[in-house]
């Protein structure tokens, strides 16, 4: 399995793989040797850092096996499943190299392309980031609703979000150190990525199917995700409630100025039950609306001051000297 040549380790620099894993054991056999080969001649020397997002199949003993034939494999295991986002935040707090890339453990993010994620490395950029070109095996309905979210976002955030970007990237030594400082409960990591700023390169890769299990990530997490974006990223949701709330206001104004002018002119015999019953539910429901999204932000900023720590520890392979 070491394969990976490790050049005189006082030059050369270091290469950190973080791979966050959650109930992957039916892949997990088939990576090593696909990163093994697609790294063999980088001239660095690399560390492959597994995080264990608090798998319940098969997972541990597999890592542990490919930790025991690999000096290069570190473990850390979560206290329990906290999500790929705090997956991904244990891994950049417990790397130590001068690049680190993420990885999907599912070998959708083909590892051949790290050689090209490095070669801008080495030409100074700090953030590499995989644009995906194409994207086999996703369905036209996923697609369609990933290209509306990032048009929408693109629009209503002043970070720059780069569309068809996943967490597939290389990360520099200080665009590590500036994550780490982001301790926000809701990660929306490629907004996060977007926000540290520093030199920036896209590099375009088609996407592969998943090898092996299944996707952990179905619609309704997908949605939440996206409410996740707007919420971390803009306060624009809020703005429009505004808006709309000044728009139905004039609306109900002149509606109210030609009531009276009618009955002035006409007298009132009780009759308007039905637009009565229109207003009062239209309002109503803009009341209800402008009120949940307030309470989207509420919620976050609720969950933010409590402050608690984004994942916890279960265990680290090997135990750290
Ligand atoms: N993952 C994780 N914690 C989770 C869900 C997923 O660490 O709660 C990992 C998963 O093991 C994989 C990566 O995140 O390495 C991407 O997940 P998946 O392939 O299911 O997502 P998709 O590619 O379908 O968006
Ligand atoms: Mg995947």
């Amino acid at each position: 399995m070491s394969t990976v040549s490790t050049p005189t380790a006082t030059t050369a620099r270091r290469l950190c793989v973080i791979v966050p894993v959650y109930n992957e054991a039916a892949v997990l056999p088939l990576l090593m040797p696909r990163l093994d080969s697609a790294l063999a001649t980088l001239p660095a020397a690399i560390e492959v850092l597994f995080v264990d997002d608090g798998s319940r199949d098969a997972t541990p003993q597999e890592l542990a096996r490919i930790a025991n034939n690999d000096a290069r494999v570190r473990v850390l295991r979560l206290a329990r499943n906290f999500g790929k986002e705090a997956a991904m935040t244990a891994g950049l707090d417990h790397a130590d190299a001068d690049a680190v890339v993420i990885l999907d453990a599912d070998l959708q993010d083909p590892p051949e392309v790290i050689r090209e994620f490095w070669t801008q490395f080495e030409q100074g950029a700090d953030v590499v980031y995989g644009v995906r070109a194409s994207r086999a095996g996703e369905s036209w309905l996923k697609r369609f609703t990933a290209a509306t979210f990032y048009r929408l976002i693109d629009r209503m955030s002043d970070t720059p979000i780069p569309r068809d970007t996943g967490d597939f990237r290389l990360l520099s030594r200080r665009a590590v150190e500036a994550l780490r400082q982001l301790r926000e409960r809701h990660r929306f990591m490629k907004g996060l990525f977007g926000w540290v700023g520093f030199t920036q390169v896209p590099v375009r890769y088609h996407r592969e199917p998943r090898a092996a299990g299944s996707s952990k990530f179905n619609f309704w997490k997908l949605w939440n995700f996206a409410l996740e974006g707007f919420t971390s990223f803009s306060t624009v949701p809020l703005r429009l409630a505004t808006y709309v709330g000044l728009l139905t206001a004039t609306i109900a104004f002149g509606y109210g100025a030609v009531i009276i002018a009618k009955t002035l002119l006409y007298g009132e015999p009780v009759r308007g039950y039905p637009s009565l019953m229109s207003v009062v539910l239209f309002l109503g429901g803009v009341q209800l609306v402008a009120l949940g999204i307030i309470g989207e932000y509420l919620g976050r900023m609720y969950e933010e001051s409590k402050r608690r720590p984004l994942y916890l520890l279960d265990s680290v392979t090997p135990p750290a000297a």
